[in-house]
């Protein structure tokens, strides 16, 4: 482990930047921590910390100058790997058939993700999984996510809605990083202590102003994180819950978030585990000119599981149902892992506050079965 002064951490973006990483980061905008091009540290949001509640979200703040004490945002990484919006192929009239052009692969950035946190690399994982390690590859996906540098961030405070310990994905990054930076300020010191995680990582490093880390302080920095695990707030009991609400699948209760639910699907827009999608297509006037189009998609829209004959989710009480029980239930038979990482987003950007632990938890303690777990 390595200490990098905060002085010296500019040199790490420009480091990035010098091997053609495309750098993104985040930065204070339209009033929320959100992700987008970064240049510089000043561009990340110093002295700002986040306010999250079930349906509440703001920044205030702070009385020190911290880079990353705020917690996960509207944006997640999925936002640049798995783009809400993505032309798959243009088609031109040419003579009497057409002339098709693919979506590029060979041109696209190579990113560095810079602030990842640890619940968002479990989100990677999974998305890695669906898009590029199964038996179907999405080539975008695939490329984007070859090529990127991932740059982790510890959580050294837990945010309002978070529950990454329940889900054993946080709040420290233990892989799936090139380089891990925690950020201490104490005792008049204000660096990182830096891991490595890769020999992407390691070179890295190599270009940055840094030093061997003392065991003093290595040790300060597992105070620190198992301070924040403490205090997480949220908890998921996840002990047979694939199971329970199996068993459950008629409880009262889905009625009963049934009648707060908008369907609006904000829970799916931003969970950084949510992969569905639909295709467009769409003409100009003349019919020459083709294109097709994948955008996000949601299980809470009634066209989407529209078929020739019917819909077969009519009312919000199945649509949550269908949404809550595949990311902890049948996500496990599909994936092996659970479909939820406990970011907290689907929480904290509900504008009803509906809050998936606590849906579980009510399901769990009145089951209907005789398991409990
Ligand atoms: S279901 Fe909610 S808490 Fe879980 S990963 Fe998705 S947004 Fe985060
Ligand atoms: S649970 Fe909340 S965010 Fe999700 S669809 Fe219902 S109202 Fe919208």
């Amino acid at each position: 482990m390595f200490i990098v002064e905060l002085s010296d951490l500019q040199g790490l973006i420009t480091a990035l930047q010098g091997n053609g990483y495309a750098v993104i980061g985040p930065t204070v905008r339209d009033g929320a921590i959100t992700f987008d091009t970064l240049n510089s540290v000043d561009e990340l949001p110093r002295g700002w910390t986040d306010v999250q509640e079930a349906g509440s979200y703001g920044i205030r703040r702070r009385e020190d100058d911290a880079l990353f004490a705020y917690n996960v945002g509207p944006h997640s990484w999925k936002k640049f790997l798995f783009p809400s919006r993505l032309r798959l192929f243009a088609a031109q009239k040419a003579g009497k058939g057409f002339e098709v052009d693919p979506a590029p692969t060979g041109t696209l950035p190579r990113y560095a993700f810079f602030g990842v946190r640890s619940c968002e690399l479990a989100a990677i994982a999974i998305q890695d999984k669906i898009f590029m390690d199964g038996k179907y590859t999405d080539k975008h996906y695939k490329t984007l996510r070859k090529s990127a540098c991932i740059i982790a961030v510890n959580c050294v405070r837990v945010g309002g809605t978070c529950f990454c310990d329940s889900m054993n994905t946080g709040p420290r990054a233990k892989a799936g990083f090139d380089l891990a930076l925690t950020e201490v300020m104490a005792d008049g010191k204000h660096h990182f202590l830096v891991e490595v995680g890769s020999p992407l990582g390691k070179s890295l490093l190599q270009k940055v102003t840094h030093r061997e880390a003392q065991d003093a302080e290595k040790v300060q920095v597992d105070r620190i994180l198992k301070a924040a695990e403490d205090k997480m707030g949220r908890t998921l009991d996840t002990q047979k819950l694939p199971r329970v609400l199996q068993d459950n699948f008629e409880h009262p209760r889905w009625e009963d978030i049934a009648k707060r639910c908008l369907s609006c699907a904000n829970c799916t827009m931003v969970c950084p585990t949510c992969f569905c999608s639909t295709v467009e297509d769409v003409t100009d006037l003349t019919g020459d000119h083709a294109e097709r189009w994948r955008r996000w998609d949601s299980c809470f829209t009634t066209d989407f599981t529209k078929v020739a004959g019917g819909n077969m989710r009519m009312s919000t009480r199945t649509r949550y149902r269908q949404w809550m029980t595949h990311k902890l239930s049948n996500w496990v038979e599909q994936f092996g892992t659970m479909g939820c990482v406990g970011c907290g987003r689907c929480i904290t950007w509900c504008p009803v506050g509906i809050d998936i632990t606590a849906e579980a938890t009510a399901i769990r303690e009145n089951s209907m079965s005789t398991l409990n777990g």
